[in-house]
């Protein structure tokens, strides 16, 4: 039987030509073009994926296969999450206060074209696999850090070995309680889920993983099965998927999806507006697509196939989350809210909550620190009783 690292080396599609040979020459019109946008991006389809593809242009060929339009870049950033901004060292980012990002692999079984990090995936100089110490000591000196994401490019495509290593210097860290892994690897090769990678996985608990999924048919009976497989060995297993123009843009795709990958036991997590980045723009949707979405699924499936839909904020906000309107209104008195079948329902306020201003507030909790109270309801806020 082939090893992973074979059949991706053996079965992958890795060049424009091969591609041509493989959905004929005449899918490629415009080759040369095509070339520098396969130039400015790895390219590599893997044979899950290439066996996947039913027809050009469907919504997995949409995903891997390079088009000309990456070179149309209109309000595309290259960084377009400003990571490298917050990034202290090589291979860490570090934004949020307790958890930080370590780049530790920088190949991907395929190549998303829609990738946010396509400036520096694929390429080992912009992502150092020689530059771990620092990475490390920087983890190790910064005790406010309870949770490491490791990420790349996929960081299940490094050998047992250097993932080992990698893991046993994090776990010595006393202060990082969390260690996530973010790969892809489920749905772009299911064969590297082995026996041996589980065993080693959860020796490291509690780790978890969070994989990526964009459309029902990635959920092929190989992936099912690896997915299986890690969570038979504890791991805790979610979802982010991203919203993609042509590839999951409807609720009942997403809705699939959703309840196809709380069967294969994994809890639906993220999903998100594709990143503004140069090259990647023909996949956004507008955020009222992603909202409708929200709205198809909240009240019409179990919350546990409901993820966060969320916008990475460009310029290194970090992660926004966006909701459909449910409040009509809302005072000191009560909040009027529609359900998911846009049915009208009021719900009392507490005695406690006072107004200080003409804003909303609770003696021990700001509900709505923003929310401006009509002028006709506005109290004179309380003063504190006299002893
Ligand atoms: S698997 Fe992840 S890191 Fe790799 S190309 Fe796709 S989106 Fe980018």
């Amino acid at each position: 039987m082939s090893t992973w690292q074979e059949v991706l080396k053996q079965r992958s599609i890795s060049s424009l030509d091969s591609l041509a040979e493989r959905f004929g020459a005449e899918q490629f019109p415009e080759l040369d073009r095509l070339r520098q946008a396969a130039e400015n991006f790895e390219f590599r389809i893997s044979p899950a994926m290439v066996d996947l593809i039913k027809e050009p242009n469907d919504p997995i060929w949409r995903q891997y296969v390079p088009t000309v339009q990456e070179l149309e870049v209109v309000d595309g950033v290259v960084d377009s999450l400003n990571e490298d901004e917050d990034s202290p060292v090589p291979n860490i980012t570090h934004r949020y206060p307790d958890r930080a990002l370590f780049l530790v692999s920088p190949v991907c079984a395929s190549y998303c074209r829609f990738c946010t990090r396509r400036r520096k995936v694929g390429d080992p100089e912009k992502i150092p696999l020689s530059q771990f110490e620092s990475a490390f000591q920087y983890l190790e000196s910064h005790a406010e850090i309870r949770d490491v994401i490791l990420s790349g490019g996929d960081p299940l495509l490094l050998s047992d070995r250097r993932l080992e290593a990698i893991l046993i210097r994090l776990r010595a860290i006393p202060h990082l309680q969390i260690i996530r892994i973010g790969s892809r690897v489920p749905c772009h090769l299911p064969e590297r889920i082995t026996p041996e990678l589980c065993d080693l996985l959860k020796r490291f608990h509690p780790l978890f993983l969070n994989t990526h999924f964009n459309h029902p048919d990635e959920l092929t009976p190989a992936a099912v099965h690896g997915l299986g497989m890690l969570a038979d060995a504890g791991i805790p297993l979610g979802c982010q998927t991203v919203l993609l123009r042509g590839v999951n843009d409807t609720p009942e795709v997403m809705t699939k999806l959703m309840h196809g990958l709380l069967m294969a036991r994994v809890r639906p997590y993220y999903i998100y507006m594709a990143d503004q980045v140069a090259g990647g723009e023909h996949f956004r949707t507008t955020v009222e697509t992603g909202l409708r979405i929200m709205k198809a699924l909240r009240g019409w499936t179990s919350g546990l196939a409901i993820p966060a839909f969320v916008i990475d904020a460009p310029g290194g906000g970090g992660k926004i989350p966006l909701l459909p309107e449910y409040v009509e209104s809302f005072n000191e008195d009560e909040v009027v809210l529609r359900n998911f079948k846009g049915e009208r329902y009021v719900y009392r306020q507490p005695r406690e909550l006072v107004t200080v201003g003409g804003r909303i507030t609770d003696p021990e909790y700001d509900l709505q620190p923003d929310f401006e109270l009509p002028k006709s309801r506005k109290r004179a806020p309380r003063t504190p009783k006299q002893p």
